[in-house]
């Protein structure tokens, strides 16, 4: 559903409380203390959240959460750190790698700490990372790159795919694997080398022929999309709880007790960082140590290791977002999940000079995908009363970004997904937008509910007009039943002059407000009554757009009669079923009579239910619709396939110009043939295409041709488009 801007009214839910502003200094304290109060309390709850978020993602296997949500939760935290500096905990989500490391299997400590990594959620944010790289590694950029700044010094980088999956630390001594463990909070992890020694791609013997005493090999296991539906399939099957995501299937198959449940479900491992003691030296035939990124993944794939085909070296960072944005779309027909880029330093000094922070590399970071969810505050929820009267409650929140657009608005459709969502003010909402589908509320996150939070409902009477809004039985929706209410009558309207319907330029949302608002338009036939000299004092208009808007409103008459049908608005009649029913029925009355007497006829056009039907009868017999229909022909509409006979058709408006004959030529300014002759009609008088004695006047634009001289030659009178208006407006 839409959600026009202009069509929401506010129904007074706004979650600011007005603060009673006390004068100087202490006012300045009590509302720092309050700011501060209001931070230490979020951070609070975001980080109970996030801390059982974690939990369940990293020890349970089952996410509470979706990522995006848990990325932009967490983001929110470091932000309220870094505003706060002593908000900070040692127990922050903030300062801690993963999860702890499961019960049912023995914890390793890691040789090498496994590290996170940090996340950019967009193009700037990696240049930003870039920017403070350069920095740390002290790589002023040279003067002749000065333009447009650090970003410019281009440093080789790899870029590989970022796997949704688990990172293991594989221990090999002499070439021989020993040890495999899992990442757990990156000091810690499980040893599940059992389990691991059944995946195939995780070589049990290294292919060197002089290995080193110890070596780790890091890199991803995964299980491909198709084995993880395959699992589900199985688990439900058994009525077994299904796993979120490939992501968590791998890490509770990595888990299992039975290292023969492991092999079965046939996971796969990607090869992509190597720790090799410093003093290796490769002998004959071996690969000689790396000292690059990509000198690495060679190494490991010569050695035995699959190592994921999908990366790139990259010179600069131009590369590494082309590199980004060409995966957005192809990673969709990878047969494995991945949620971003992750990008790396090449060189491998340069890696060790730029070093750690606390959680992450500094040489390191994942370039995400859009999210396609994310979650939000709600700032007020709004009714909008839509041209049937239905009442569509909106949430406004916080603008996110999603699936590539900002998004601040999304329908809750109705009561029932009101009350479903248990929405409260100030809560913070699950958004959802996938691809071009329209925004939506998922959920709500209960714990971040604060503690003064009212319940949310629709309110019993119209935001637009007080009355009692009704909710027939067995129908979802609330409606406004009242037919005056300025907010239907503005729908309709807007409907009436809409591109599938009469098509009426120059009318948008904001000046029908307008018209509504100053009680000049009561209806639609009174669109048709507009005084063009009132209108071009509106504050909007001017005098030309005035004018151009009466034309194009008198134009819209000669719109064929299915678009006519399709502007009634009635109640289920799309443009496709207007399209249908006016074939068939080719004037108003006699659809009119087939509803009112047989609805049988209506029911018998293809694609022609019985709703549609009963919503004709319906308004065909209401005595407001048929007088609708009899002013709207009497304004000169056909309301029908046929046109309406000449003498009716011309019906003007005016007649100040009765009995005065016009021809049109060359371009005018500002009006188009067909608007002039709109206006000249209108006024009652006759466009000719020939100039004759008889002709009253020739207007001429630019490029006039024969006609013109013609005129002159006869003595007609040639006006230009400012006479014609003069003329016009003489009434
Ligand atoms: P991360 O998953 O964002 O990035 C680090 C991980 O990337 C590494 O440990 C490794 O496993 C992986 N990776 C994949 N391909 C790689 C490659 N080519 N090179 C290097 N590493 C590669 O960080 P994280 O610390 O593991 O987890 C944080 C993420 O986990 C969050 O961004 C969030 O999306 C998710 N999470 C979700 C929830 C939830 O409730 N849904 C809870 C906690 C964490």
């Amino acid at each position: 559903m839409n959600v026009p801007e202009s069509a929401a009214t506010s129904a007074g839910f706004s979650q600011q409380t007005p603060v009673a502003q006390p004068a100087g200094a202490a006012a300045r304290a009590s509302a720092a203390e309050q700011a501060s109060t209001a931070a230490r309390n979020r951070a609070a709850e975001l980080r109970r959240l996030l801390h059982r978020a974690a939990h369940a993602y990293y020890v349970l296997d089952a996410p509470v959460m979706e990522d995006a949500v848990y990325d932009r939760l967490y983001r929110e935290l470091l932000e309220l750190e870094s505003a706060h500096p002593e908000l900070l905990s040692p127990d922050s989500p903030s300062q801690r790698v993963g999860g702890s490391p499961a019960a049912g299997f023995s914890s390793v400590r890691h040789r090498i700490g496994l590290l996170s990594l940090d996340n950019a959620f967009s193009e700037a944010e990696l240049e930003a990372w870039y920017g403070r790289l350069l920095k740390v590694l002290d790589r002023a950029p040279a003067p002749e790159l000065a333009l447009p700044g650090l970003a410019a010094v281009a440093l080789p980088m790899v870029c590989e795919l970022k796997i949704d999956g688990n990172a293991l630390a594989l221990s090999y001594e002499q070439g021989v694997l020993v040890r495999a463990a899992t990442r757990g909070d990156g000091e810690q992890g499980e040893e599940i080398t059992a389990n691991v020694r059944t995946i195939a791609s995780v070589p049990l013997r290294l292919n060197l022929s002089d290995p080193p005493a110890w070596l780790e090999v890091r890199g991803e296991a995964l299980i491909p999309d198709r084995t993880f539906a395959a699992i589900n399939a199985d688990r439900q099957a058994r009525g077994e709880a299904l796993f979120a995501n490939p992501r968590n299937a791998c890490a509770g198959t990595l888990r299992q007790l039975d290292p023969r449940v492991v092999a079965a479900r046939r996971l796969d491992f990607f090869a992509y960082t190597l720790h090799l003691p410093q003093e290796w030296e490769a002998s004959d035939g071996d690969p000689s140590a790396p000292s690059s990124q990509w000198q690495c993944l060679q190494w490991l794939a010569a050695v035995g290791f699959r190592v994921n085909p999908n990366a790139s070296l990259c010179p600069d960072l131009a590369a590494v977002e082309t590199f980004f944005q060409d995966w957005q779309e192809r990673r969709l027909g990878l047969d494995y999940a991945t949620d971003g880029v992750v990008v790396k330093l090449n060189d491998l000094r340069l890696q060790a000079d730029a070093g750690f922070t606390q959680k992450a590399p500094r040489w390191a970071i994942a370039l995400k995908y859009a999210a396609e969810e994310a979650p939000s505050r709600l700032l007020r929820l709004v009714m909008q009363v839509g041209r049937t009267g239905v009442v569509t409650p909106v949430a406004e929140f916080e603008p996110v970004p999603l699936a590539g657009t900002t998004v601040s608005r999304a329908t809750l459709h109705n009561a029932d997904r009101l009350a479903e969502l248990d929405l409260h003010s100030g809560d913070t909402i699950v958004v959802r937008k996938a691809g071009e589908i329209i925004p939506e509320v998922v959920r709500v996150l209960t714990e971040l509910r604060p503690a003064t939070a009212e319940r949310l409902q629709l309110p019993s009477s119209c935001p637009e007009c007080d009355s009692a809004l009704v909710r027939e039985e067995g129908e979802a929706a609330t409606r406004c039943v009242n037919s005056s209410c300025p907010a239907i009558l503005r729908g309709s309207l807007r409907h009436w002059v809409s591109k599938g319907a009469l098509d009426v330029d120059g009318l948008g949302s904001k000046l029908i407000e307008l018209l509504v608002d100053q009680g000049l338009v009561r209806r639609i036939p009174d669109l048709y009554r507009l005084d063009g000299a009132l209108l071009a004092s509106l504050d909007r208009l001017g005098e030309r757009s005035a004018t151009n808007l009466i034309a194009a409103l008198l134009g819209s008459r000669s719109q064929p009669w299915h678009r006519q049908l399709y502007g009634l608005g009635i109640h289920h009649v799309g443009e496709v079923s207007a399209k249908a029913l006016a074939k068939a029925f080719p004037s108003a009355s006699q659809l009119a009579s087939a509803a009112t007497k047989a609805p049988e006829q209506i029911t018998a056009i293809h694609g022609i239910g019985a709703e549609i039907a009963q919503s004709l009868q319906q308004w065909f017999s209401t005595t407001a619709n048929q007088e609708l229909l009899s002013e709207l022909h009497q304004l000169g509409f056909a309301l029908a396939s046929e046109p309406l006979d000449p003498a009716a058709a011309s019906e003007p408006v005016a007649d100040h110009l009765a009995g005065q004959t016009f021809v049109l030529t060359g371009t005018l300014p500002s009006l188009s043939r067909s608007q002039a002759q709109a206006l000249i009609e209108a006024a009652g008088g006759k466009v000719s295409g020939s100039v004759s004695k008889k002709t009253s006047y020739v207007v001429a634009g630019e490029e006039a041709g024969s006609k013109l001289s013609k005129a002159e030659s006869l003595g007609v009178a040639v006006l230009d488009e400012a006479g014609l208006r003069q003329l016009l407006a003489a009434d």
